[in-house]
């Protein structure tokens, strides 16, 4: 049996990696700016993730979620202290795919209304109703045209404003940074005025963290640069540094029915083991802090070039936005100078390093950038 080709790989063979290293089945060592598409949070093989993983499964590896596991609470005070949302609710999943599928769902229990309104240029992942919030009309299939979804653009509260009036709309899902889309921010002032309309229609915001979450843009969500506080926030990738695992924080004007969500592997003790280190290793080496300084660092750093058009991000996710195509950089700085980037569209580098990355590193990437443009 063959592997159902969808992806274009690189031709290169990771064996191991450490904090932002990867080795290669050759020896080939490269700088990670890529951080398997912003899941590497606190670095590649932390000793304090591995031996928790390690001991827990030790000791005891899955059950179900019929019985108590006394993990996901530690969790969900955790990630309430860290984020400032003490008072929300933790429902926990297995990928950003699935949080934003559950917070739609949610939403729409909830409202008892089912149209949707998302972004030009969105992406929330690749479930049926993700997929619906999407704007990449590529990887739709007729089956998600089944969603009643409307897409506005980006900073246009007016258009939002029309559809919420139209009715019927049980949420805005909207990302803290658009990420697959080309490193887009939203805008704080365009969040809060989000925020106000959704309160007076009734409809639920819902801040898909998936991508800008969990430290990478030097708060602990993207949104809280804009101060406000959504129904429901949806979080994955970076949660358990590479263990599959995902989760939504619920606002306490939710209420919880029993069976109303539910999943088998969702909030397992290795994701738990996981996710717990992940938040040891950010609060205790204030990984946070290091997004936000590393990350600014980048921005002033990155050299102009008439091939550049614009710099834009915040933290540890940033976009390199070209007039020309950058496919042949992005292979130059892989196979010459031995560094990770990620890519949004034809013309965009984009860097999602992990949060541990150091500003010598930062400045081992420029120098190789430098180089090359
Ligand atoms: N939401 C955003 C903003 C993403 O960037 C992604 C993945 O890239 C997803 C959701 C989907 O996450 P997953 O691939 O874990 O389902």
């Amino acid at each position: 049996m063959e592997l159902f080709d969808v992806y274009s790989l690189f031709d290169v063979t990771p064996v191991s990696a450490k904090g932002c290293r990867i080795t290669d089945d050759k020896g080939a060592v490269y700088l990670d700016l890529y951080g398997g598409h912003a899941v590497i949070s606190i670095g590649h093989s932390h000793p304090v993730y591995v031996k928790a993983i390690s001991e827990q499964l030790s000791r005891i590896g899955f059950y179900s979620n019929s019985v108590r596991n006394p993990m996901q609470e530690e969790l969900a005070r955790r990630i309430g202290a860290l984020s400032g949302y003490e008072d929300y609710s933790l429902f926990l999943d297995n990928s950003g795919a699935e949080s934003n599928e559950n917070a739609l769902k949610l939403a729409s229990f909830h409202t008892g209304r089912d149209r949707v309104i998302a972004f030009r240029r969105s992406f929330h992942g690749r479930t049926s109703g993700a997929v619906a919030v999407t704007d990449n009309p590529r990887i739709q299939s007729p089956f998600n045209s089944c969603h009643k979804v409307t897409f506005c653009e980006l900073g246009d509260a007016a258009g939002v404003e029309a559809e919420l009036a139209a009715g019927g709309v049980a949420a805005i899902i909207t990302e803290g940074i658009q990420g697959c889309g080309g490193i887009n921010l939203p805008g704080d002032e365009f969040l809060r005025k989000l925020d106000e309309l959704c309160r007076r229609y009734g409809a639920v915001l819902i801040l898909d963290e998936v991508q800008s979450g969990y430290g990478r843009t030097g708060r602990f969500f993207a949104h809280q640069w804009a101060g406000i506080r959504p129904g429901i926030i949806t979080m994955g990738k970076g949660i358990a540094n590479g263990f599959p695992c995902g989760g939504i924080l619920i606002s306490p004007e939710f209420k919880a029915v029993k069976g109303m969500l539910g999943t088998t592997f969702g909030g397992n003790y290795l994701a738990m083991a996981a996710a717990l280190a992940v938040l040891n290793v950010i609060e205790k080496e204030n990984l946070v802090e290091n997004a936000r300084t590393v990350g600014e660092f980048l921005l002033k750093n990155i050299p102009a070039s008439p091939l550049i058009k614009e710099v834009r991000g915040r933290g540890l996710m940033i976009g390199i936005d070209f007039n020309v195509p950058v496919a042949e950089l992005r292979r130059n700085l892989l196979f010459g100078r031995h560094v990770f980037t990620g890519v949004a569209g034809q013309n965009m580098i984009r860097l999602l390093p992990p949060l541990c990355l150091s500003l010598a590193e930062a400045q081992e990437f420029i120098d190789a950038f430098k180089t090359l443009i």
